[in-house]
């Protein structure tokens, strides 16, 4: 993961500048923020099948249940983000008290 660098400053991103949106098979989608430039994108990152191994994990088993029935994220969430992100004008109040 830290070969992984910014295309805006060319840092390296570290563990903790990365967030696992979800993934697709072996694509797996993050969005990482640059430590050095604060730019933020969004990867499609592929991932080899690794050996099976003893599970190393933070998630709780209902957690893990809970990603793996989640849908895959497809093109069209990427474009509805896109598209919300443009209009929305980060006033979360007003987001979440919308009816
Ligand atoms: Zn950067």
């Amino acid at each position: 993961m830290s070969t992984i660098k910014c295309s805006v400053c060319g840092e390296h991103y570290e563990a903790n500048n990365i967030k696992v949106l979800g993934h697709r098979d072996n694509i797996w989608f993050l969005n990482v923020s640059c430590p050095a430039c604060h730019s933020r994108a969004l990867i499609a990152a592929t991932i080899k099948e690794a050996e099976p191994s003893e599970g190393v994990t933070e998630l709780t088993e209902a957690e893990l249940t809970k990603f793996v029935e989640a849908s895959p994220i497809g093109a069209d969430d990427i474009l509805d983000l896109h598209a919300f992100l443009q209009e929305f004008d980060g006033d979360f109040v007003e987001l979440f008290t919308r009816k």
